[in-house]
This record gives C-alpha cells, structure tokens and sequence, in this order.
C-alpha cells in the first residue's frame, strides 16, 4: 500500500493498493466522526462493487445511502447532476455529509461538483474504479458536467478529503477501458517521466501496476500542487488533451477519451517536431508505446476538421491558445500561441 499526501488548498491522502476500498468506515470515522454516506456510482459499478461497499458501512453501523445513474458520458449532464442534488435533499443529507464517488471519470466529475454545490459543499471521498480515475480524474479537484455546447464547461474546483485506489477493483475493468487509462499514464511518461515512460513502453504493467499509479499520482500531485487553478504548469497535465477534446467532439463522443488522447498525442509530437519544437523526435517512441497498450495511433479526422473544434474550445480563451508539446520524451513545454498559428500548425 502507498500514500501519496496532496497540498492544495485542501490536504487529503491518496491510499493506493489492494483491499483499500475496505478501508472507507475507519477512514471516514477518523475523517469525519458520526456521519451519513451517499455514495454514488452508475449501473455498471453498482453491479460490481456496490454491495460489498454498504455491507462494509453496514457492519460499521455508517448509515448510508446509494444513488445510481445509467452509465456512461451522457449522464455528465446538468440534468443528472439536479437529480443527484435532489436525492440528498430528499433523504435529508446535512453539509456535514459525506458524499463518495465510487466509479471512473463521469462518476467523480459529477459527483465532485454536487458535492460542491449541495449546501454549499459537503464532504467528499473519491473511490476511482477504474485506471483512468485513478492516475488522473480523481486526484486534483477538477469536477464538471457538459453543457450540449461542449465537454466540462459548466464546473468547479473542489478537492476531495481523501482518495481511496483500490487496485483490485481494477481486475473487473474491460481491457478497453484498462487501455483508455494507459493513454493517460503514457502521457504522465512523456510530460515527467522518462523512467516510467519505458516501463510503460515495454509492457511491464501488471507486476509495476501499484507503483505506475503511484507515480502518475505523485506527478499529479507535484503539478497540482504548484498550479492548482489551472492558470500556468498544470496545462503540462493537457499533453494532447486540446486536440482530444476536439476529436471526441467531432465523434460524438463515440470515440473515448483515452483512445482520443493516445491520437492527440500522436499529432501533437509530430506537429512539434516538424516545426523545431522538440529536442528529440518523440512520436515514433510515443507510437510504440501506445501499440504495446493496445491504443489507436491514427485519427480518423483531418487536421482541419479538428481545428473548427478546438476554436469553440473552453481552452482557447482571447483567440489564444496553449499547447503542450514534447522536448523530449520526459519533458514538455506549453507554449502560448494566437490561434492562427495553431491553425497554420495543423496544415
Ligand atoms: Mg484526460
């Protein structure tokens, strides 16, 4: 079991390991002392996980409560948000509740903000169950639902008081989604990271796993820590995240995050290296990496169909725009630039 502590404006513990997941009831007492849990999830995780988290509560003597939501992006929405807001004041829940988000991405976004919003903010414990909530969404305090407009703009920022990785929760994840999560400790490897970049790359996963999510938190952590407002370095964290946000849109979400970050990525590294951005050409080591986790390589859009997405993009404010590109692999820079440019990039 590892610990990573984070100070941000908030300090919590990240607990990483098996059986974590059981540490919740003396957790929560010690955090927290006499209070009501609501945890939510969606119908997927529910199936998995859920029973044996209210038995765990249950011979606590924690009384808690469970709100489940259909799976998937499409309840990232103010609607199910306003629902969830709805239960805790139907079964009289206090701002000194707990709320835990038991599930991957959607699950701790949506939850994350009704946290911060019910009463003005109650407690919040995050239970990432999948690889993608682990190494990125659950740590660092970003929360959001979309609006039809685009991805995550109607949010705020709300750090947890404690996060609780129980890998083992990981063996029930699909491959897919497994891969989807890769995608993202890939990019931890190439903004921080050479060492665990070659790890990653050379498959050794299942033996590494605790101490790869140990890391990909750690670097987390030190980016958050330093930028917590998303203002300056914790764009780094972005690495092929600008171009992803557009390649979802253009799919309809059809195509996941991490199979639109691992695409993003590949574009980005090979923009930045025809333009003398980069030290070391990076993209072909980036594409192995991403073959040896079973990850896309090519998007199925052309540049400029991506860049009409990113132009309504939240991350282009002022016809300005910051990409993060590779000096190296282990090492990024961001580099602020008029949209124009970016669209002459992208050429
Ligand atoms: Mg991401």
């Amino acid at each position: 079991m590892n610990i990573v502590k984070v100070n941000a404006s908030k300090k919590y513990d990240v607990i990483i390991g098996s059986k974590t997941a059981s540490l919740l009831p003396e957790k929560i007492n010690e955090l927290f002392g006499n209070v009501k849990v609501c945890i939510v999830t969606d119908d997927t995780v529910a199936g998995l996980h859920l029973d044996s988290l209210k038995n765990e509560l249950n011979r606590n003597h924690i009384i808690n409560e469970a709100f489940v939501f259909p799976h998937g992006e499409n309840s990232k929405c103010p609607e199910v948000l306003f629902e969830l807001l709805e239960f805790l004041a139907t079964k009289h829940f206090s701002r000194k509740d707990v709320i835990v988000a038991l599930g991957g991405g959607v699950t701790g976004d949506l939850t994350g903000l009704a946290a911060a919003l019910y009463m003005r903010g109650m407690h919040l414990v995050q239970m990432p169950t999948t690889l993608l909530a682990m190494v990125d969404s659950s740590v660092g305090g970003k929360t959001a639902v979309n609006l039809k407009a685009g991805k995550n703009l109607a949010g705020v920022f709300n750090q947890p008081e404690l996060v609780l990785c129980d890998t083992d929760m990981l063996s029930t994840l699909p491959a897919e989604y497994f891969a989807e999560g890769m995608a993202e400790v890939i990019k931890y490897g190439v903004i921080a990271d050479k060492e665990l970049f070659d790890v990653v790359k050379n498959g050794s996963i299942e033996e590494n796993l605790e101490a790869i999510i140990t890391r990909c938190v750690a670097i987390k952590r030190d980016v958050v820590g330093e930028d917590e407002f998303d203002t300056g370095k914790r764009q780094l964290l972005n690495f092929g995240h600008t171009l992803a946000h557009s390649i979802e849109k253009e799919s309809n979400f059809t195509i996941s995050h991490g199979n639109a970050v691992a695409m993003g990525m590949v574009i980005i590294s090979e923009i930045a290296w025809k333009n003398g951005m980069s030290v070391e050409r990076c993209q072909d080591e980036i594409v192995d990496a991403l073959l040896e986790n079973n990850l896309p390589i090519a998007c199925p859009y052309k540049n400029s169909e991506l860049y009409y997405a990113t132009e309504n993009d939240k991350k282009s404010a002022s016809g300005r725009i910051s990409i993060v590109v590779p000096e190296k692999i282990g090492s990024c820079n961001i580099i602020d630039i008029p949209l124009a440019e970016f669209r002459e990039l992208l050429k």
